[in-house]
């Protein structure tokens, strides 16, 4: 089913030499410029396939624009490379330096060699996990903005500490003959800029490269393709500033914004017809993405001619909405595959991933959830509540004893046994401090005795806990915000739950369910997808489901300053115009128990006349 394309789109297609960007919104048919253009070089004999580079900022879309454009041309398709910068990058280095797969330091070998450096340091930290997390995107953060060590000032530990540790990591790597997922980028960068040969090697090779998605490019991956593409200037990017979301990751969009000044014989296309959303799909999406300041203006109009009626309700709590989710989905006539639920944030998953297996609905997620019932402040309530349980564990005591703050001294506690009593003698020196203790043990004599909602609650108030990662997350120069969302969740979670056991049970059968999935995940097709709008773009569905569609949610509440709250309206706006068909929002009165208001993006969505003008 090939579409006769406009002649914008032609115009796009048919593009011989030169550098070209196509700058246009959403479901305006730029990935299809690209597979068509790629069909189109080879068909005229423009290229061969194998001068052919595709690339796409994800894996997955990777491999989709791959199998759309083998439908297209199966025969001549297998030739063309399509891959991710990470994936095309390593290509390169593969050939120079001889690596092999084997050579790239995976995620879990990375947090594996870190434990075991930072244990041999003998560093002083909280929580180790947290810790290793923190360090690691440092490093990463240093390598990915070619930062100079010395100019570096780091936030997890102090600038000694981190420079041994960074030091020791890339002798590590160094000495295994390993690279991690940054290096790809940095080592192209540096062997192309050293390298003349290779990099010719290389321009001639791929003499036409064609990149989607261009706005969520960052500089070092912009400064290699500038080089790769130095040589024959066939450079063809798609893109779309408000759809630009991943600026925390280093992103900028105004490297495409500013191709012309870099690049004076571009040609720029727009592609005004949207053919994916409904028509009142379009105007929705396009009323709320001008009360962004900081966009370029273009026109879009939808070819659809029909509306789809978007719904829009609000629902006293999110599980009720979920419900309503739930029955949309079984009692209409889209197949599970065609549907998605949309969601700002990770965390919100857990619940409706929970109902979702009770109605026994299949689904597949976009993105890798965690489980929260394994984040670490998750562990630290449930280390309460085994101690309440009687539990005298070392390491459940060790892991909440400062937790609030209560200056108790790991050295103090040489048995493996908690015995209140003997560390009651050992602090009686200092009375303050045993009152402290007397004070936990009444705390936890007081949990033994409550039901997991009222427990989360006291642990989190009386004792102290929500003070603790408030000044946590104070002391780490993090978001708080975040934290509190998964204890939020975790409280949210205990209801319905009237004892521990209970509770307890329903966690492992939910980590076996989850686990259950993910197996079957690679079986079935059938499946409804779970994403967050991040991982939405570019994906179209005929119908979609919005929930939480409330302030805190969407915007997120930690978006303040008007460049984060434009943001989140982009991300919304990608949110909407993933649908084909059916668009469905949901609010909720109430989030964890807390009153909400509905998301101002509705209301900016409801106004007569758009503010920017
Ligand atoms: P996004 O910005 O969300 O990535 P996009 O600009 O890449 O969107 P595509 O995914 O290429 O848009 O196209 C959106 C939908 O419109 C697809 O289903 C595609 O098949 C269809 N489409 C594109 N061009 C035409 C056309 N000329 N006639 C009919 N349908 C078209
Ligand atoms: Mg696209």
């Amino acid at each position: 089913m090939k579409q006769n394309l406009n002649d914008a789109q032609m115009q796009a297609v048919l593009h011989r030499e030169g550098p070209m960007l196509v700058l246009a919104g959403p479901g305006s048919g730029k990935t299809t410029v690209i597979t068509r253009r790629i069909e189109n070089l080879i068909k005229n004999k423009i290229a061969s396939p194998s001068e052919i580079l595709v690339i796409t900022f994800t894996k997955a879309a990777a491999g989709e624009m791959k199998e759309r454009f083998l439908r297209l041309m199966p025969q001549e398709g297998r030739r063309v490379t399509f891959g991710t910068f990470h994936a095309v990058f390593f290509m390169i280095l593969k050939y120079a330096y001889h690596f092999e797969a084997s050579s790239i330091l995976r995620e879990e070998e990375k947090v594996q060699l870190m434990r075991e450096m930072i244990t041999s340091m003998h560093l002083d930290y909280d929580d180790e996990t947290e810790f290793i997390q923190g360090i690691l995107s440092e490093i990463s953060m240093v390598k990915n903005g070619r930062i100079a060590l010395e100019h570096y000032y780091p936030v997890n530990c102090g600038k000694d500490v981190f420079y041994r540790i960074y030091k020791e990591y890339q002798q590590f790597l160094k000495r295994h003959r390993k690279i991690d997922f940054d290096d790809m980028l940095v080592y192209t960068y540096e062997l192309f800029a050293e390298r003349k040969d290779i990099l010719l090697a290389w321009q001639k090779k791929y003499r036409y490269i064609l990149i989607d998605e261009f706005q969520d490019v960052n500089q070092i991956q912009y400064e290699i393709v500038r080089m790769l593409t130095e040589r024959e200037r066939n450079l063809f990017v798609v893109g779309d500033d408000d759809q630009s979301i991943y600026r925390f990751r280093g992103a900028k969009p105004e490297i495409m914004l500013h191709m012309p000044k870099a690049y004076p014989d571009l040609k720029i296309i727009n592609l005004p017809y949207n053919y994916r959303c409904p028509k009142d799909v379009v105007a929705m999406a396009d009323k709320i993405i001008s009360h962004n300041r900081e966009r370029f203006q273009k026109e879009i109009w939808a070819a659809k001619e029909q509306n789809t009626g978007i719904t829009f309700e609000i629902f006293p709590t999110g599980r009720e909405a979920n419900e309503k989710v739930i029955e949309r989905i079984r009692q209409g006539e889209i197949p599970y595959e065609q549907t998605a639920i949309l969601f700002r944030t990770n965390v919100q998953a857990r619940m409706l991933m929970e109902q979702l297996l009770a109605y026994n609905i299949p689904f597949k997620m976009r993105d890798r959830v965690p489980n929260i019932y394994e984040h670490w402040i998750a562990k630290d309530i449930f280390a309460y509540i085994r101690l309440a349980q009687g539990s005298r564990q070392r390491r459940d005591f060790l892991m909440i004893m400062n937790r609030p703050k209560r200056y108790l001294s790991r050295e103090s506690l040489d048995t493996e046994m908690v015995r209140f009593d003997a560390w009651q003698a050992f602090y009686s020196e200092q009375p303050w401090v045993g009152e402290r203790i007397e004070k936990l043990r009444a705390d936890l004599y007081a949990i033994s005795k409550m039901r997991p909602f009222a427990a989360v609650n006291y642990i989190r108030k009386a004792v102290g806990y929500d003070e603790f990662i408030r000044e946590y997350a104070k002391f780490r120069k993090i978001e708080e915000d975040g934290l509190y969302d998964i204890l939020e969740e975790l409280q949210e979670s205990t209801k319905g739950y009237v004892s521990y056991e209970e509770w307890f049970l329903h966690i492992e059968q939910y980590k076996e369910e989850l686990e259950r999935l993910q197996k079957q995940q690679q079986i079935t097709k059938e499946a409804v997808t779970l994403a967050t709008f991040h991982s939405a773009k570019g994906l179209e569905f005929e119908a979609v489901h919005i929930i939480d569609v409330n302030e805190g949610c969407t915007p997120y509440k930690k978006a303040v300053l008007p460049p984060e709250m434009e943001e989140e309206r982009r991300m919304f706006y990608v949110a909407l115009t993933r649908t084909k068909n059916e668009l469905h929002l949901y609010a909720s009165e109430k989030i964890n128990n807390h009153e909400t208001e509905i998301s101002r993006f509705i209301i900016e969505a409801r106004e007569r006349q758009s503010s920017s003008n």
